[in-house]
């Protein structure tokens, strides 16, 4: 089931990319309006960038080049594009991504081998509990993953607790796409209304958006705290709508898997120069094989590591860790940085926290204010207390931390427009 070229050598892999590469550059040549300006300005002929090494000569594309350009990216005429999708942009107006016919075959065979590679095989029924619509891509790439494997799809969507477990009683899935901390609310719920979860058809989760494995790839303790109740596995996926292709785990548990076949990666520092394997870097990524939209060297603003030590499971391609931050999200606390992941992760100790909600601002003397906002089952002086100190001795960071009532919180965290749950506000 794997892909012959994830267990080649690496020589060989890089040889394969680097001809895919070629390939791609002779597309943007002749395609694409915005490279042939660009490749242009930065006197790139076809044979200047013939391996991945030789990408430094070209300058990144950033998500302000996206969207102050976004009609010049594509690369096909308005009739090819069979769907359209948007990511929230940074000035503002969304990024409008086409897909050609192509393009969702492409999307497809990419999500079936990340689910191949999270062990769903073909007769398997999934339980698909994201938003399918709303200009998302996510959605529809796991609909037409899980077709092209061969496995069954029941699209619950996100929330509604009784209805996930209605399906789950209902048609056996053996696994779930789901947003981790909401695994918890499932847990909760079926405590409360005596469902017996710990016997039930589900095996696996595929978890989006929020962190599963520390740097270290161990478990984060939100995966720990689903662990302890629930003996399921949980999967991490790492993917976006500019990538159009994921890394996924396999059942290593150790970082997500990279497809040669579909994109190339780069773990920049500041001024865009590679840095060394396992260090944390921002995630630069050249799609291969799109076609309406394809993207050179262009910042994600995720900054991530890269494992290369061989995987167990026989993939010889490298894996990403957990996105540790977002490279905008980043705070500046006493001489300290850190990224909101680790928050979040500290919060997660809590049983008691059942809602919450991190703001960042900027104070007069230019450092960052950290203030937590949370809904909690214990609303003592002593809980706060108990926050600060455990913040203290895993951060390294005192937080202001305010109680507020449920249905303020939830009016922010789970807004009806956004894909995930708003847990992280920057106000700076
Ligand atoms: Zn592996």
């Amino acid at each position: 089931m794997i892909p012959d070229i994830e267990t080649q050598s690496i020589t060989d892999i890089e040889n394969f990319q680097n001809a895919l590469l070629q390939k791609q550059i002779a597309y943007l040549l002749e395609n694409s309006p915005f490279y042939q300006r660009r490749f242009k300005a930065e006197n790139i002929q076809i044979d200047t960038i013939k391996t991945v090494e030789d990408l430094q000569k070209i300058s990144v594309t950033t998500k302000a080049d996206l969207q102050m350009y976004n009609q010049d990216f594509f690369c096909v005429d308005k009739t090819e594009i069979r769907d359209y999708a948007t990511t929230s942009g940074t000035l503002g107006d969304p990024v409008t991504f086409g897909l050609t016919d192509n393009d969702l075959e492409r999307l497809a065979y990419n999500e079936m081998l990340s689910f191949q590679g999270a062990g769903v095989q073909k007769g398997d029924l999934v339980q698909l509990m994201t938003t399918m619509d709303r200009r998302f891509m996510a959605g529809l790439a796991y609909f037409l993953g899980l077709r092209k494997l061969g496995a069954g799809i029941v699209r619950v969507g996100a929330g509604v607790p009784p209805l996930q477990w209605d399906s789950i009683l209902r048609y056996q899935p053996k696994f779930l796409i789901a947003v981790p901390s909401f695994l918890l609310k499932m847990i909760e719920y079926a405590e409360e209304n005596n469902i017996d979860y710990k016997s039930s058809s589900v095996k696996g989760v595929i978890c989006i958006g929020e962190a599963l494995r520390t740097t270290d790839l161990q478990p984060t303790l939100l995966a720990q705290r689903i662990q302890e109740k629930w003996n399921i596995n949980l999967f991490s996926t790492y993917a976006s709508t500019e990538m159009s292709a994921a890394f996924t785990e396999c059942n290593q548990f150790a970082g997500g898997h990279h497809h040669p076949e579909l994109i190339i990666s780069e773990i920049v520092n500041e001024n865009n120069e590679p840095v060394a394997n396992g260090e944390l870097g921002e995630l630069v990524v050249t799609t291969l094989g799109v076609e309406a939209m394809p993207l050179l060297r262009f910042k994600t603003g995720d900054m991530v590591r890269k494992h290369t030590e061989k995987c167990k499971c026989g993939r010889s391609t490298y894996r990403l860790g957990p996105v540790e931050g977002r490279k905008q999200q980043m705070i500046k606390y006493k001489g300290t940085t850190l990224y909101p992941p680790a928050m979040h992760d500290a919060v997660a100790h809590f049983k008691e926290i059942k809602l919450h909600l991190i703001e960042i601002s900027s104070n007069e003397i230019g450092t960052d204010e950290i203030l937590i906002r949370i809904f909690s089952e214990d609303t003592t002086d002593e809980f706060i207390g108990k926050l600060k100190d455990y913040f203290r001795a895993r951060l390294r960071v005192t937080p202001q931390i305010i109680f507020e009532d449920e249905l303020t919180l939830q009016k922010i965290i789970y807004d009806p427009l956004s894909r995930k749950p708003i847990t992280f506000i920057d106000k700076r």
